[in-house]
């Protein structure tokens, strides 16, 4: 379980959900974690703690991804807080759920603010500080291979650009033996999609397994792509769906 010992690790968005599960996963491999958050300090801070618990140096650092000048001095922040930079988790995101007409050019801008401009400017800031032999995972979603019924345009268009962002990345950072991959998560319980919401039951009847997925699920095979074992893998997307697009 110490296959991450001495990497350090920044992971966008990392208060709860997703980005708090895969910050823990990195720790209890070894790795020392930064993570950033934008309106949750109290959650960020319980990370921290509990990766400490853990014997790992962590860092919490206020940074909406939204604001790409906050998002570039996050990243270099985190690189000097612990010493370098070896993986990106490019977590932090928003849901947008509704019809085409519901959303306005301002909903719009900030959706993609977060989604897209946010995760570009944190790779770009990344590409400068990684170790060659680095890794970058970006976030994505089943939504942008399969979009199983309406309501999810928005939402669709914004994740499936992190796909050509990560291509991109592979073949600007593979001489450097840096690897750029999606993990394409299905319905997962967190706040941003809970198994007990409203639109939690139509979500169920998409998937070969008919439950949503834990964020500790994703974590895991974050946490593969992060490790040595994926050396060799890059430009691809992985998708932790529970069958959505079997
Ligand atoms: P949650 O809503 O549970 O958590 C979102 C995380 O992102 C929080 O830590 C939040 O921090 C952070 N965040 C949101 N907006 C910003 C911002 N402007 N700046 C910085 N951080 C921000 O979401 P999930 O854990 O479910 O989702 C994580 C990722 O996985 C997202 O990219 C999402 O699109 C993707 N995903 C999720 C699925 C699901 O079913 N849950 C399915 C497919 C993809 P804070 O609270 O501090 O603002």
């Amino acid at each position: 379980m110490n296959e991450l010992l001495g990497k350090k690790a920044l992971v966008t968005g990392g208060s709860r959900g997703i980005g708090a599960a895969t910050a823990i996963a990195l720790a209890e491999r070894g790795a020392d974690v930064a993570l950033t958050y934008n309106s949750s300090p109290d959650a960020a801070a319980k990370v921290v703690k509990e990766i400490e618990a853990l014997g790992r140096t962590a860092y919490a650092l206020e940074a909406d991804a939204a604001d790409a000048t906050a998002v570039a001095n996050g990243v270099a922040q985190a690189a000097d807080l612990l010493g370098g930079l070896d993986i990106l988790v490019n977590n932090a995101g928003v849901g947008a759920i509704g019809p085409i007409t519901d959303f306005t050019v301002d909903d719009v801008d900030r959706v993609l603010a977060v989604n897209i401009r946010g995760a570009y400017a944190a790779a770009q800031a990344a590409v400068r500080r990684l170790s060659d032999g680095g890794r970058m995972i970006h976030l994505g979603s089943c939504v942008a291979e399969r979009v199983p019924g309406p309501g999810m345009t928005l939402y669709g268009m914004s994740k499936s650009a992190i796909t050509g962002l990560s291509k991109g990345l592979a073949r600007e950072l593979g001489a450097r033996g840096i690897t750029s991959n999606v993990v394409q998560p299905g319905p997962i319980d967190t706040d941003m999609n809970p198994a007990d919401g409203p639109f939690a039951s139509p979500q169920l009847t998409n998937l070969a397994l008919a439950r949503f997925g834990a964020p500790a699920e994703v974590a895991a095979a974050i946490t593969y792509l992060a490790g040595p074992h994926a050396a060799y893998i890059t430009g691809t997307e992985l998708s932790i769906d529970g069958g959505h697009a079997a």
